[in-house]
């Protein structure tokens, strides 16, 4: 799928990146850090109708860079004591323990304990709760697949876990591989159901198509739901498509 041409169209301030590729539909995507926005369009689609459609999107645009900019400042963490961490959509205050010791990282009540050795920097402060993170979602993760697998009529596939940008997930149906957001570890516990799910069907059909949309509403009635509860908190897993 080649890109021919990238172009530019401004609304208002915003200046907004077109590309026109052979593909079927218009896509609009807003990306981190800055809240960048760029369409993908159809080869023969004009201007001005990539212009009235972006202008459709405007307010959702404007909300989109809201949320991004402020993960950027909630991405400024330092690992300090009564920051405030999000572990299955839930708030604790972090708690930094400092003893010369095995660290490790644990929940007790509303903190978040994080036992380091002394004078320990931030970025092994970060790296140990990415760790812990990664373990707690790897584990839900796993059991969810082995409860929906069967249920989709799908053979066990290949997980991993990744820190994502712009996608809460990923699958590769010809390889049965399945890429899970790290940060579906901060989300509520059942928008990872929703991925896992979403994904695993993807093993049936690979596309977004009606037949996609049946399997998932058989399976999962609610899974609107879940999407939108999940395209509420900054990181999304689909662009706006029609
Ligand atoms: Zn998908």
């Amino acid at each position: 799928m080649g890109v021919q041409a990238v172009k530019q169209i401004h609304l208002g301030d915003i200046s907004v990146d077109v590309a026109l590729k052979s593909i079927k539909n218009i896509h609009l995507s807003v990306y981190p850090p800055n809240g960048r926005v760029r369409v993908a369009a159809p080869l023969r689609m004009d201007l001005e109708t990539i212009r009235v459609f972006a202008l459709s999107k405007l307010g959702w645009i404007k909300q989109q860079q809201k949320k991004l900019r402020a993960q950027a400042r909630q991405a400024q963490m330092e690992y300090l004591e009564r920051e405030s961490h999000y572990v299955w959509g839930k708030r604790y205050l972090l708690k930094v323990i400092e003893q010369d010791a095995q660290p490790c990282v644990a929940i007790k009540g509303a903190r978040l304990l994080l036992q380091v050795r002394p004078g320990s920097e931030e970025t092994k402060r970060q790296s140990l709760l990415s760790d812990w993170y990664r373990r707690q979602l790897r584990e839900e993760a796993q059991v969810l697949i082995e409860k929906w697998a069967p249920r989709i009529g799908v053979e066990l596939p290949w997980l991993t876990v990744r820190q994502m940008k712009t996608k809460w997930g990923s699958c590769t149906p010809a390889t049965r591989h399945i890429l899970i957001n790290l940060e579906l570890a901060k989300k509520p516990q059942e928008c990872l159901e929703y991925i896992v799910v979403h994904e695993l069907v993807h093993l049936l059909e690979p596309s977004h198509s009606n037949r996609f949309i049946a399997l998932m509403t058989q399976f999962m009635p609610k899974w609107r739901f879940y999407r939108e509860e999940l395209n509420r908190l900054p990181v999304r897993h689909e662009d706006w498509s029609y």
